[in-house]
């Protein structure tokens, strides 16, 4: 069977930054299970296994647009550091997690000057092109009951 809209897939995928860097692989844990046409893994990588059946085995180059769009430079932003936590470690690529108005933001800074935080609320990814190392595990028909939730069931 062939991927496409509202199949369930299961796929290893091994994800390299432009200077070849791993930055995240399925290999050491278990497959990634989606369902496909529903937006669930980012859309460049979903529109790429279009057609792909269980065994491909594809290289797959997204480019930024496509992932997780361009860097946007007016998101970074300054924070006084009184502001954090004082168990947070302030230092360039710390994570930081935040409520916003959608759920929990992920914010990284990117630099400490006197007093100053400087956060940066892009996507880790944003800006850059991705390429994906993936194997298609299996494919299979998802049921009307997976359909209608949009994820797939065990
Ligand atoms: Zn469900």
């Amino acid at each position: 069977m062939k991927i496409g809209q509202d199949t369930a897939v299961t796929i290893h995928y091994t994800l390299k930054g432009p200077d070849g860097q791993i930055l995240d692989s399925s290999l050491d844990r278990e497959p990634l299970t989606y369902l496909h046409g529903h937006r669930q893994i980012i859309f460049g990588l979903e529109q790429r296994l279009e057609g792909a059946e269980a065994g491909a085995q594809l290289d797959i180059h997204v480019p930024a647009a496509e992932a997780y769009g361009p860097r946007h430079q007016d998101l970074v932003f300054p924070v006084r550091r009184r502001q954090f936590d004082p168990e947070v470690a302030l230092e360039p690529g710390v994570q930081v997690v935040t409520q916003g108005e959608e759920g929990p933001l992920v914010l990284t800074i990117v630099g400490v000057e006197g007093d100053t935080v400087l956060l940066d609320a892009n996507h880790p990814l944003a800006g850059m092109d991705l390429d994906f190392s993936v194997q298609v595990v299996s494919v299979r028909a998802a049921t009307p009951a997976e359909i209608a939730h949009g994820h797939v069931h065990a």
